[in-house]
């Protein structure tokens, strides 16, 4: 997907809150597919728009308080640990005089169920619109429970593929979790791995590939894996 393709959307999702007032969206997809990225571009858009707005992630590849992207933009993001009410966040924002008119959440797949409740507050009780970015399904396709949850009280999904291909070329859909060059079925369900680089691999180390469904449920990694 091309950045104005992103920019459309973003847009449309932004457009949302002229009619209808705040809205919460959930922007999925798989690894790769430049959630990260389009979270950026959404923040950019409405801060252009005069609006001001607060950046959020979890477990980014960092493993700091940014957001970070492949393609190398980066902004500073506060760090969500479980304990870390959203509500109360922006409450204690505003009473510092602060104006808030948005949270950008990526990596929301990796949020508790709790903040996703307090994500629906803020757009109903605050009218503050929530974007929220993350994976939908985990290694073993399973949804993650905050995905779950977004799932089932987002005013909107949308579904992000941009251009991420299986080996054999059909969609990917699917993010496998890689130990010792088997596609893992069971453990933790958050193993932060190296998603970035190829090469030679320790025995047990962790690698994540997106794979479509075909080759997801077959294990197979494809000629070079
Ligand atoms: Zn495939």
């Amino acid at each position: 997907m091309s950045t104005s393709a992103l920019s459309e959307i973003c847009f449309a999702a932004g457009d949302r809150r002229l009619r209808d007032g705040a809205s919460l969206t959930f922007f999925y997809g798989p690894m790769d597919c430049g959630k990260s990225t389009l979270a950026l571009q959404m923040d950019y858009n409405h801060a252009r728009q005069g609006r001001r707005g607060l950046v959020l992630t979890r477990n980014d590849r960092s493993l700091g308080a940014k957001v970070t992207t492949r393609i190398g933009l980066s902004h500073d993001a506060i760090d969500v640990t479980d304990d870390l009410n959203l509500v109360e966040l922006v409450r204690e924002r505003w009473a510092a005089e602060e104006r808030l008119d948005y949270l950008i959440c990526d990596e929301a797949c990796f949020y508790t169920v709790e903040q996703v409740e307090q994500m629906a507050d803020l757009v109903d009780v605050y009218d503050v619109d929530v974007f929220a970015f993350g994976l939908a399904t985990d290694f073993r396709s399973e949804l993650f429970p905050a995905s779950k949850r977004l799932f089932e009280l987002a005013d909107g999904v949308a579904r992000l593929q941009v251009e991420v291909l299986c080996w054999c070329g059909r969609v990917g859909q699917l993010n496998a979790r890689v130990v010792g060059g088997v596609v893992a079925r069971e453990g933790e369900q958050v193993v932060i791995g190296d998603t970035g680089t190829e090469g030679t691999a320790a025995a047990e180390e962790v690698r994540y590939q997106v794979l479509c469904r075909r080759h997801y449920r077959a294990g197979d990694l494809g000629p070079k894996a």
